[in-house]
């Protein structure tokens, strides 16, 4: 990666989006002909429940670079978290 010195880790966040019902085929619909790395994997979705709640897991280089792995559509309406795993004792 350019510009990261070795021994860099890349965060990782969490994208967590949520929509009504009304929007759900919109939100489906904004990823036609977008180009991103997250377009056919698996997301964790709660659609099909009636919550409307959608979950990525990325590494980028900051919540803004997680973001654009979005269409703007989705991006906009999106919480980006940088996590670490912690162990829960
Ligand atoms: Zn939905």
């Amino acid at each position: 990666m350019p510009g990261l010195s070795v021994g860099t880790v890349m965060p990782t966040f969490i994208l967590a989006h949520v929509h009504d019902e009304a929007e759900c085929r919109v939100v489906y619909a904004a990823w036609r002909g977008y180009d991103s790395p997250l377009r056919g994997l698996a997301a964790m979705v709660s659609c099909a429940s009636g919550d409307h709640r959608m979950y990525w897991t990325v590494d980028a280089d900051s919540a803004h670079e997680a973001l654009r792995q979005l269409p703007p559509y989705l991006a906009e309406r999106t919480h980006a978290s940088e996590v670490r795993k912690v162990a829960i004792r």
